[in-house]
């Protein structure tokens, strides 16, 4: 894998977010519900400065259920407030909004002692690329207020948006920046999408995918590409998933480049089903 971020650009980007959530007053946080754990950034926990935060964990719809309840106990365990999201069929939106009212709340009566009445809670959204900042934004928003594609670095206009009559959204998300020392993560991250590079080995990326759904979800993986056995080793499965789905160049070789295309598409579109790709330990 020879993703690399350049430490200036990463310190920038956690720059403005920081600068950002000292205008709020309850920070939500994305995470993929299929890797809540490589789509989180501990740099969060630095920067909040003791703000209130939610973790929203979104897609669950393409997520694996029983593995995303087994992170939202996880996560509560350690004192954590946690809400499930499926923007796509918009779930989850308002036990949110709840939640964010209830981590305002003291906030809000220490305002009301030094008499500064009805002024609206004020929230913000963070996540990483691609984790679904914009689409919740404009769940909670209501009408397509939000702007999507915000990149690091793209002026950007910081006017709140309103959630309700007691509720402002700043209009741009935080982008956290994706932290992978461990190669792990960045497989992982490259899989579900937040990661996007030219340089990227998808082989390598789709190698360590059939790897995992091999060891999880072999049935699924049967069933997809009419696969009576799996073979042991990932790359003969690969070449096997390669060859049923006819992705070959002349003389009959396997085209790993194309089927890793095809598998990755297909784990991305749900072809082969909700699937999440880490456990809590
Ligand atoms: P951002 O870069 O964090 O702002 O992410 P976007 O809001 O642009 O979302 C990235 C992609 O994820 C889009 O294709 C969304 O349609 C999709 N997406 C966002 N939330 C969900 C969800 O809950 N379920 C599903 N299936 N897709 C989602």
């Amino acid at each position: 894998m020879t993703i690399q971020w350049f430490p200036g650009h990463m310190a920038k980007a956690t720059r403005e977010v920081q600068e950002l959530i000292k205008r709020v007053d309850v920070v939500v946080e994305l995470a993929d519900a299929r890797v809540p754990q490589a789509s989180r950034n501990p740099v969060l926990n630095e920067i909040l400065a003791d703000r209130p935060s939610v973790l929203a964990l979104v897609k669950t719809d393409m997520a694996d259920e029983s593995v995303t309840k087994a992170w939202q106990h996880h996560f509560e365990q350690n004192g954590e407030t946690v809400v499930l999201m499926n923007a796509k069929h918009n779930q989850g939106t308002g036990k949110l909004v709840q939640e964010v009212k209830r981590l305002a709340q003291p906030k809000m009566e220490a305002l009301q002692k030094k008499g500064i009445q009805n002024r609206s809670i004020r929230a913000m959204i963070v996540g990483v690329p691609n984790v679904g900042k914009s689409t919740v934004i404009n769940r909670l928003v209501g009408k397509n207020q939000a702007k999507t594609g915000n990149k690091p670095g793209v002026t950007q206009g910081n006017h709140w948006l309103k959630v309700s009559k007691q509720m402002d959204l700043l209009d741009t998300p935080g982008i956290l920046w994706p932290k992978f020392e461990d190669p792990e993560v960045g497989y992982k991250l490259a899989i579900t999408g937040a990661i996007k590079d030219e340089r990227l080995v998808y082989q390598d990326v789709v190698l360590y995918l059939i790897q995992k759904l091999r060891e999880h979800y072999p049935d699924a993986l049967k069933a997809r590409y009419n696969l009576s056995e799996l073979p042991s080793e990932g790359v003969e499965l690969f070449e096997a998933i390669g060859r049923k789905r006819g992705c070959l160049i002349a003389g009959g070789d396997v085209d790993f480049d194309q089927a890793a295309e095809v598998i990755l598409r297909d784990f991305r579109s749900q072809k082969l089903g909700p699937m999440s790709l880490e456990e809590p330990k």
